[in-house]
C-alpha cells in the first residue's frame, strides 16, 4: 500500500467528491487537525497531502495549508490549497523565536550560516561557531573586568554589557 493509500484510508470520502472528507484517523490538537506518520514523524494531514501531490513538503513558516471550507479534519484536495504567509508575517514568526521557528532557519539568531563548518550539535541542538567563539571572547573579557578594580572599571562593565546585547548573557541554542 503506498503512502497515499494508507493516507485516504483515513479520510472519509462518503459525502462524494465535493462533500468536506473528514479525517478519520488520530488528530493533532483541539481544532481536530488530522494526524498522519510517515516514518516516524506526525505531520498534518490536510499540509502532509497538499506537500505530498505537489512533489514538495510546505515550507514552514512560510505556506499554509488552507481551507476554503474552514474544516480543519477536511482533506478533501478540492477544499485545500497552499497559501503563502506575507513576507513581513512570515518573518515575524521567524523571529519571534519560536523554536519550530528557529530550528528551520538557515542562520544563528546573529546571521550566521548554519554551513557544517560553522555548525555544531550539542544535546541535540544546533549551535553556532562564529557566536560560540564570540561568547567565549565577550565572558573572558567580562571575567577580567570584574577582577579589576579602579576608575577604568565602570566604563569596562558597561562596554562588556554593550557587547553582550540587552538581553544579558549572549545565548542562541536552538
Ligand atoms: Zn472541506
Ligand atoms: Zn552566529
Amino acid at each position: 500500500m503506498d503512502l497515499l493509500d494508507q493516507f485516504r484510508a483515513h479520510v472519509d470520502t462518503s459525502g462524494g467528491p465535493d462533500a468536506c472528507h473528514p479525517w478519520t484517523g488520530p488528530v493533532r490538537n483541539a481544532k481536530s487537525y488530522g494526524k498522519f506518520r510517515v516514518d516516524g514523524r506526525d505531520h498534518l494531514a490536510h499540509r502532509w497531502l497538499l506537500g505530498y501531490l505537489r512533489g514538495k513538503p510546505l515550507q514552514y513558516p512560510l505556506e499554509l495549508g488552507c481551507h476554503t471550507c474552514d474544516n480543519p479534519p477536511c482533506c478533501n484536495l478540492r477544499h485545500l490549497y497552499v497559501g503563502t504567509v506575507r513576507d513581513n508575517v512570515a518573518d515575524a514568526i521567524a523571529r519571534s523565536g519560536h523554536p519550530a521557528a528557529r530550528r528551520s532557519w538557515p542562520h544563528c539568531t546573529k546571521g550566521h550560516k548554519y554551513v557544517p563548518e560553522n555548525t555544531f550539535i550539542s544535546a541535540g541542538r544546533r549551535y553556532c561557531r562564529t557566536c560560540h567563539r564570540e561568547r567565549a571572547r565577550i565572558n573572558a573579557r567580562a571575567a577580567r573586568v570584574r577582577k579589576r578594580a579602579g576608575p577604568d572599571r565602570e566604563a569596562d562593565v558597561a562596554a562588556v554589557k554593550a557587547l553582550r546585547g540587552s538581553g544579558g548573557a549572549v545565548r542562541n541554542p536552538e
